[in-house]
């Protein structure tokens, strides 16, 4: 029996680190549609390359080509066990999608763990956020600075802001979120199957709750 887990949370909410530690507790298959485009994006694919402007302006990519990018990586033999889904879905019809590649297979989502954090709160965290071009490696000027200002601790590159990192991006990843992203949490409702979690405390406390609601939902 195969186990499909959906992380979702408004951008900043920590779903990448929370998702790394859940799916090493649960040997779950990680899978990042946000990090699936930066490599396509790095490869200089059609799909990076079509996907790119979208990213820079922090708005989604079209559906058509997000859903398809996931199907068929769920679709590979090393998905066939489940996996811990990260950044989608995003929007009603990925969701619906979703269900009916999951019902082809006679499976279906077992739990949505929702990292609940206010949008004040993503812009603190989103507003300070450095990364390294080379390594990247990602710091930020109040939590986690890096030892040189301006520089990184690993391979000391000078650390920039990523484009979807910029306020006005943030302010538009924070819009899309409210208008198309923040209907899921109803759908999954509706369905049972959503497990909120505060997420504005400390990574450890909001990760044991995370691994906790996720046992619950067996
Ligand atoms: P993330 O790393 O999850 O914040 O994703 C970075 C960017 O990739 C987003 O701002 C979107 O442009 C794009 N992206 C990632 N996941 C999706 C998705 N499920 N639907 C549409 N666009 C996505």
């Amino acid at each position: 029996m195969s186990t499909y887990v959906i992380l979702l949370g408004p951008p900043g909410a920590g779903k990448g680190t929370q998702a790394l530690n859940l799916a090493e507790h649960t040997g779950l298959l990680h899978l990042a549609t946000g990090d699936m485009f930066r490599e396509n994006v790095r490869n200089q694919t059609e799909l990076g390359q079509a996907a790119q402007r979208y990213m820079d302006r922090g708005e989604l990519v079209p559906d058509e080509l997000t859903i398809s990018m996931l199907l068929d990586r769920l679709a590979r033999d090393d998905a066939q066990l489940g996996s811990l889904l990260d950044g989608f879905p995003r929007t009603t019809e990925q969701a619906e999608a979703l269900d009916a590649a999951l019902a082809e297979q006679n499976a279906e989502i077992a739990a949505t763990l929702l990292i609940d954090v206010s949008a004040d709160e993503v812009l603190r965290r989103l507003g300070g956020r450095w990364s390294c071009p080379d390594c990247g490696a990602v710091f930020h000027e109040v939590f986690s600075p890096p030892q040189t200002e301006g520089a990184c601790d690993r391979c000391s590159a000078a650390l920039i802001q990523r484009d979807d990192d910029q306020p006005e991006a943030i302010q538009r990843r924070l819009d899309v979120y409210a208008q198309q992203t923040a209907p899921l949490i109803d759908y999954y409702q509706r369905s049972g199957k959503l497990r909120r979690v505060d997420g504005e405390r400390g990574p450890d406390a909001v990760g044991a709750d995370l691994l906790a609601a996720l046992e619950s939902a067996d």
